[in-house]
């Protein structure tokens, strides 16, 4: 069968940063003239601020810094970055005192006055500052299939972030949600290459689009199909399958002008990234030609010798990281790093010259942020946080991620007059709305909230002619007494609808592992109780990844899956379940079944082949599918053509066809277009998600949807890294409707 190997895409930019602001270059070039090794280094080492505050940890008083201990950061060890894990929210005047106070000592009190960059986890919306608006996590953007509404919500994001003084987003997350038990899937854009490289990169677009904050790309790579599920652990991956699910959305980003990329703390097939000169160098830097700024994550440099054990010391560690390609390292509380790199220059084991390569990479982009200029954001600009305009656009994402995943006899939505029973831990739960990394790491402190967020059963009690409440059980153990299984049921007997609100508190990183993917069963003994009352059940999901549920999503009269929607979920829940809205979202992953079926839509034949390879089909039976969603207005798809039936190498199909809205509703549809390769020499998926479209339709509107394919987009990954185009029939298939498309060799 003929093939063809596709060379990578030329990347149009300059070949170093400095050709493309020789403004900046010269400034850089001129500070790096002066700086000793020392100074150097500092630049290269980023602490966490408890290390320069008066105490480490948790602080409810706010962050207060210790002069001693800042001074000695700074000015006597040079450093150059410092960055937010002090585990609260902050107002923007504190933000301002704190990030101000560590800019004077930086730019007054040091020889060369070098501002510092400061760096923060705004990862959905500025979660971090009091008054920020919080959107709904990566995967419930995601579920909007809107290119439009990650460029704007990441502009959001970057305006609160530098109203807060503060130039470095470690975010968005890119990396690819191929393991639903991972505790970090929520942070992802679900288990689609495409999905994630075409969100991804409309929210670097929206976050550096100021000017003013850096984007961070993490975490490269391969840190979402950890082999265990548990955080940080190995990912056994072939750096074929790396390129064909995790290096897109990198690569499309960093096309976008990102600034930064943050390290996954794993491995790959037995390579701790941080060590890896194969993906830190020869990939990032020389062929998709990255001139930004590479950090490592959490301590990651010292793991390569106490938890990786690649290398026999510390020392060693440092020299591997250097070596592989790493700037700026987060060590984060302490000095070893920076001692022992000037140490090995001055052994001769690591030459200055890439030491210079790091720090001019820093510098540049204190300078690109205009750091060197202005180092403070003006305080007036805290009147741009949580402004109503940004509040509009939270609600307006988070209604455009709640996915309808059944809706059983037309039970949705619910009359007003329908007296409601609403249930389950997560009915009152702000952090099951908000997830991770919101006021606090873990999301999951109620008294960090603002005491204006409303619940699910606010939101639903403002609507229902009469609401009753009874909790029923806790999210992992049994409810408190008097609020039991019982209580419940005794209470669903008075009311129309239940209305059971199910899922996971908030969680962040490794403290969300689990090694069972089932929902804990003091939720799903609260399911079974209800739903054995024969009053009809909707359930409600809330929840960082796919609990496994099917028991009781088999039996519930709807299911509404929120994710974790941010501070207007609750109000956007309620509009689906009062058809306010229509719901728009599509499910991002696969959502599975049972606990050994985590499989992704873009399986292998032979992997849908059932027990014994007897019953085709049975092997992936998910409870919900990839790209799944229901609304209240059927969209009719109709006429599906094709400009060409025979494609060429560098050549484009335009695919088009028709929608219409047929209900009574206005919906927003997101049109979704999947190949499907017959045959080629490495096994083709099953279906691959190649385009998809947001469509606005009035009630009884038809449009036209035209999606451009390129030959390129039909090319899986060879063995040899580069994109294969082969010969052959595809399918292309929108909803329904199938095209047949023959590429030519
Ligand atoms: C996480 C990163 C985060 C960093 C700084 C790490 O533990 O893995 O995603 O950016 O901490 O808070």
């Amino acid at each position: 069968m003929p093939m063809s190997t596709l060379a990578p895409v030329a990347d149009p930019r300059p070949a170093t940063a400095e050709a493309a602001s020789p403004a900046h270059a010269a400034r850089v070039a001129a500070l790096l003239r002066r700086m000793t090794l020392e100074e150097k280094v500092g630049q290269m080492t980023q602490l966490a601020v408890p290390a320069v505050a008066a105490a480490e940890g948790h602080s409810p008083a706010g962050v207060r810094l210790d002069p001693a201990r800042l001074r000695h950061a700074i000015v006597d060890r040079h450093v150059g970055s410092i960055l937010n894990v002090y585990d609260q929210a902050l107002t923007p005047a504190a933000w301002h005192d704190l990030v101000g106070e560590i800019q004077r000592v930086a730019t007054t009190e040091t020889r060369l006055g070098i501002p510092v960059i400061y760096g923060i986890d705004a990862v959905h919306g500025m979660n971090y500052t009091l008054g920020g608006t919080i959107f709904p996590h990566a995967i419930g953007m995601a579920a909007t299939f809107d290119r439009d509404l990650a460029r704007a919500t990441g502009e959001v994001t970057a305006r609160e972030v530098h109203a807060s003084a503060i130039p470095w987003n470690f975010a968005p997350v890119l990396d690819a949600g191929r393991q639903p038990l991972w505790p970090r899937f929520y942070e992802t854009y679900g288990e689609d290459a495409l999905v994630a490289r075409e969100l991804g990169r409309e929210a670097v677009i929206g976050m550096q689009a100021g000017g003013r904050v850096a984007a961070t790309l993490k975490h490269y790579l391969g840190y979402g199909a950890p082999r265990t599920g548990r955080d940080r652990t190995p990912a056994e991956l072939s750096r074929r399958l790396v390129r064909e699910h995790h290096l897109p959305a990198f690569a499309a980003a960093i096309r976008a002008g990102a600034a930064a990329v943050m390290v996954n703390s794993g491995e790959i097939d037995g390579e701790p990234l941080h060590a890896s000169r194969y993906w830190l160098t020869d990939v990032l830097r020389d062929e998709l030609g990255f001139q930004g700024v590479v950090v490592t994550d959490w301590e990651d440099i010292h793991f390569l010798h106490t938890r990786h054990r690649v290398a026999p010391s510390i020392r060693e560690a440092v020299r591997l990281a250097i070596e592989a390609g790493i700037d700026v390292s987060m060590t984060p509380f302490e000095f070893g790093f920076a001692d022992h790199l000037v140490a090995l220059v001055r052994e001769g084991q690591v030459a200055e010259a890439r030491i210079d390569e790091s720090v001019r990479r820093v510098l540049f982009l204190k300078a690109r942020l205009g750091l060197l200029e202005s180092p403070m954001a003006d305080r007036a600009l805290a009147s741009e946080i949580g402004t109503a305009s940004a509040r509009a656009l939270a609600q307006e994402a988070a209604d455009a991620s709640i996915t309808l995943l059944a809706n059983r006899g037309a039970m949705l939505p619910l009359a007003r007059e329908a007296r409601v029973l609403v249930a389950g831990p997560a009915a009152r739960s702000a952090s099951a709305l908000h997830g991770g990394w919101s006021y606090t790491w873990q999301g999951n402190d109620p008294s960090r909230y603002p005491a204006t967020v409303r619940t699910l059963l606010d939101a639903i009690g403002a609507r229902a002619a009469a609401v009753q409440h009874v909790a029923g059980s806790g999210f992992t153990a049994a409810a408190p007494a008097g609020s039991d299984v019982a209580a419940a049921v005794a209470a669903a007997r008075e009311v129309d609808a239940i209305v059971l609100a199910l899922g996971e508190e908030g969680y962040a990183e490794w403290v969300g592992d689990v090694d069972d993917l089932t929902l804990p069963e003091p939720q799903l003994a609260l399911a079974r109780a209800l739903l054995a009352t024969g009053k009809p059940v909707v359930l409600v999901l809330l929840e960082g990844r796919p609990r496994l549920l099917a028991e009781i999503a088999d039996g519930a009269h709807a299911v509404v899956m929120g994710y974790w929607p941010g501070a207007a979920g609750a109000e956007a829940i309620a509009r689906v379940l009062y058809g306010e809205v229509s719901p728009s979202g599509r499910l991002p992953f696969t959502y599975p079944r049972r606990p050994n079926a985590l499989d992704t839509y873009d399986h292998k034949y032979p992997e849908a082949l059932g027990l014994g390879l007897q019953r085709a089909e049975d092997g992936f039976r998910p409870l919900f599918e990839f790209g799944h969603g229901l609304s209240y207005a059927p969209v009719a798809y109709a006429d599906l053509t094709l400009d060409r039936h025979r494609l060429t190498r560098g050549g484009t199909v335009t695919v088009s066809l028709t929608v219409r809205n047929e209900g009574a509703y206005p919906v927003r549809e997101s049109v979704l277009l999947f190949t499907r390769q017959h045959y080629a020499r490495i096994t083709p998926a099953v279906r691959r998600l190649r385009a998809f479209a947001k469509v606005a339709l009035a009630p009884g509107e038809s449009r036209i949807v035209r999606l451009v394919l390129g030959a390129e987009d039909l090319s899986y990954v060879g063995h040899d890294g580069r994109p294969v185009l082969e010969a052959g029939p595809f399918d292309v298939q929108v909803g329904g409707l199938v095209g047949r498309l023959e590429v030519e060799g």
